[in-house]
């Protein structure tokens, strides 16, 4: 589902393809809501991503669209996510691009968590 103006749900993208297993990724964990797993190209130590279960394209989409508990367990596995990799005693950032000028590839909702070294500010 989309609210946002950007495209419809494209079923063949790559992070529905990941969800339906038919393409691998290196999981981290997965939840009834939510899958985490290691981004491909990782721009920090730790870059790992979370993406819901649901066919959502971006943030807005999901906060409208998706139930109270599957927006809860969501937010629930980034936080569980960046404290079983080691980040919470130094700290981490969460990012989601959205929509082309957002910077977004994947057009299925993803939260970004980089740590594991000071992440620089992003500057627009
Ligand atoms: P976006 O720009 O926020 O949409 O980021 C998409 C992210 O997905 C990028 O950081 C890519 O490196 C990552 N990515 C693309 N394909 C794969 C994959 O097959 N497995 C894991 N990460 C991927």
């Amino acid at each position: 589902m989309s609210v946002t103006g950007l495209p419809p749900y494209d079923d063949a993208n790559i992070f529905a393809r990941i969800l339906r297993g038919e393409i691998p990724c290196k999981k981290v964990v997965e939840t009834e809501h939510a899958l985490a797993f290691h981004d491909i190209a990782p721009q920090a130590p730790v870059h790992v991503l979370v993406i819901p279960k649901g066919r959502w394209v971006s943030a807005a989409d999901f906060h409208a669209g998706a139930d109270d508990a599957a927006i809860a367990g969501f937010w629930r596995l980034v936080s569980a996510v960046a404290k079983d990799q080691g980040l919470e005693a130094h700290g981490y950032r969460i990012l989601s691009n959205m929509g082309a000028d957002g910077g977004q590839e994947v057009p299925h909702f993803h939260v970004h968590i980089f740590g594991g070294r000071r992440i620089g500010r992003m500057v627009p």
